[in-house]
């Protein structure tokens, strides 16, 4: 459609004109464009179409098209890779479940789907604190430029109790889509600390649902796939509000959880078929070292036996057909993902410096020491960023302060052993002709 006919095509102000979309006419929505043969067309219609167009071009680029245009477990494994250092065994399987997921929804909308029904494979992830299940369930989100919702399960609530209602999760991702409902509902979902709200934890607050198990339960109906009624605002259902008609069919769900000492479950389980098997492995292990290999060792063979041992219900866990495990990261693993991935902490630092005109350089021994650092914390390489910061605070302090152009700065593990200041770190470089 054109905005009018060259002359005096365009805007149409002052004839009372009628938008050949809604039936409005120029007097109740103002100006309106010009097409050829008396064809006009209102702006609020105009933002409509926009609207449109921008959901169209969104299930194209997500579920819509053909197969081939799902990308291959192959390259979404590859595309991980450039953000989320080791965890093989996970990037395999989300990987794979990822591209299963999107094909059975292609699959689901062909006329030639037949009677097979594909099951929906959502995924639960184990593993201890800062071991990248946020960010591999975020970049997968990332590369197939869906929706994205985090939430954590011990905020929620069975209905009724004080706190957040499983609904709020889909109106978290509601909002990531925009309100695209259609986009939405082929989104992603992460759920994280499930293990929380298990039956037998001890973690389970005793001021709200004693068990946990409602929670499950209500996670479960969601897991399932149900039409649920999200309140536009948030917060709580009430009785005269308007509702979103949410289907959850065909969202893809992420738990993730820590599940602490499951290692022990599954330990008994091998030790119970096996038998001598875990006797001889203890004495075995002594060292830290030992220990921690032994405890990747027993991750790996995690099954959904484990998990209902530990309390989760076994139709959520059946509804949760691929569990796999991400390991403890590794003191190399640390310093690689200093270093290695797109955003690693240390270029962005190196970015930083170089706005200055300054380059920047940490020698191998103060990446190990940082890693060090911060896998002493606990908390995986979420450390990393506190002890980087920590490390950089002074020296960001003083970096605007220098004459910057051209200098070079070397941080080694000396100078984080006995912190100097900026001007002690720089490279005096004698001048070359
Ligand atoms: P989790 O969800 O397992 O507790 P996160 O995925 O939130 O951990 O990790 C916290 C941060 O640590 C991430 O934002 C990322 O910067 C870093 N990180 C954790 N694990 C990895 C990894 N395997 N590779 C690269 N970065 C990681």
């Amino acid at each position: 459609m054109s905005s009018g006919d060259g002359g005096d095509g365009g805007f149409k102000g002052r004839r009372v004109t009628t938008c050949s979309f809604c039936g409005k006419t120029s007097r109740e929505v103002g100006p309106m464009v010009e097409g050829p043969n008396e064809v006009y067309i209102c702006s609020a219609c105009v933002e409509l179409c926009q609207n449109i167009f921008r959901q169209e071009r969104r299930r194209v680029n997500t579920t819509g098209g053909t197969l081939s245009d799902i990308p291959a477990p192959r390259e979404i494994n590859e595309f991980l890779n450039q953000y989320v250092i080791g965890q093989h065994q996970a990037k395999r399987a989300l990987s794979v479940a990822v591209h299963t997921h999107y094909k059975r929804l292609l699959h689901a909308e062909s006329e030639t789907s037949g009677d097979i029904e594909l099951d929906k494979s959502n995924i639960l992830m184990i593993g201890p604190t800062g071991s990248g299940k946020t960010l591999l369930a975020r970049t997968m989100a990332r590369m197939l430029k869906v929706p994205f919702a985090i939430g954590d399960a011990t905020t929620l609530t069975e209905a009724g109790y004080v706190g957040e209602d499983v609904e709020n999760l889909l109106l978290k991702l509601l909002q990531a889509a925009d309100f695209d409902v259609e986009a939405a509902q082929r989104g992603i979902i992460y759920i994280d600390e499930v293990d929380k709200v298990g039956k037998t934890s001890s973690n389970v607050s005793i001021t709200r649902d004693v068990s946990g198990e409602g929670v499950q339960q209500s996670l479960l109906k969601m897991l399932e796939g149900t039409v649920a009624n999200v309140p536009p605002q948030g917060g709580r259902k009430h009785p005269e509000q308007q509702y979103i008609q949410f289907d959850t069919r065909h969202v893809l769900f992420i738990c993730g959880g820590t599940f602490v000492n499951i290692e022990d479950t599954i330990r008994r389980r091998i030790g119970k078929s096996r038998i001598g098997f875990s006797a001889g492995e203890q004495t075995a292990s002594t060292g830290p070292i030992d220990r921690q290999k032994e405890r990747a060792d027993l991750l790996a063979q995690v099954t959904n036996e484990d998990v209902v041992s530990y309390g989760m219900i076994p139709e959520l866990v059946g509804r949760l057909p691929v569990i796999t495990p991400l390991m403890p990261l590794s003191n190399d693993a640390l310093v690689q993902i200093l270093t290695e991935p797109k955003n690693a902490l240390m270029r962005q630092y190196q970015h930083l410096f170089s706005l200055e005109g300054a380059k920047l350089t940490f020698t191998d021994d103060a990446m190990e020491t940082i890693a060090k650092r911060a896998s002493k914390r606990a908390t995986g390489a979420r450390a990393l960023r506190a002890v980087m910061e920590e490390v950089m605070l002074d020296l960001m302090y003083e970096l605007p302060d220098q004459d910057n152009e051209g200098a070079e700065y070397v941080i080694d593990a000396n100078s984080l052993e006995n912190p100097r200041s900026l001007k002690e770190l720089r490279v005096q470089r004698t001048k070359s002709a």
